[in-house]
């Protein structure tokens, strides 16, 4: 299973929300102002997210 980790410092949350919007797993879901890690298991692995954080907020490894 994938590790993911969110940086609370470097996210901007509900103010950018890119990750949660390309996501193709839903496993990044807003939930309030808040990035929510939802059912890490069904992470593809896409590294999607990464690519579109402005912040370098988002790490995904295996
Ligand atoms: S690596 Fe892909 S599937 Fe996993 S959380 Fe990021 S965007 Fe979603
Ligand atoms: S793309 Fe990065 S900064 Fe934007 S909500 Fe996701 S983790 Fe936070």
């Amino acid at each position: 299973m994938v590790k993911i980790t969110i940086d609370r410092d470097k996210c901007e949350g509900a103010d950018c929300a890119e990750c949660t919007d390309v996501c193709p797993m839903e496993v990044l879901v807003l939930e309030g102002d808040k990035i929510v890690i939802k059912h890490p298991e069904e992470c593809s692995f896409c590294e999607v997210c990464m690519d579109v954080c402005p912040n370098e907020a988002v790490n995904v490894e295996e």
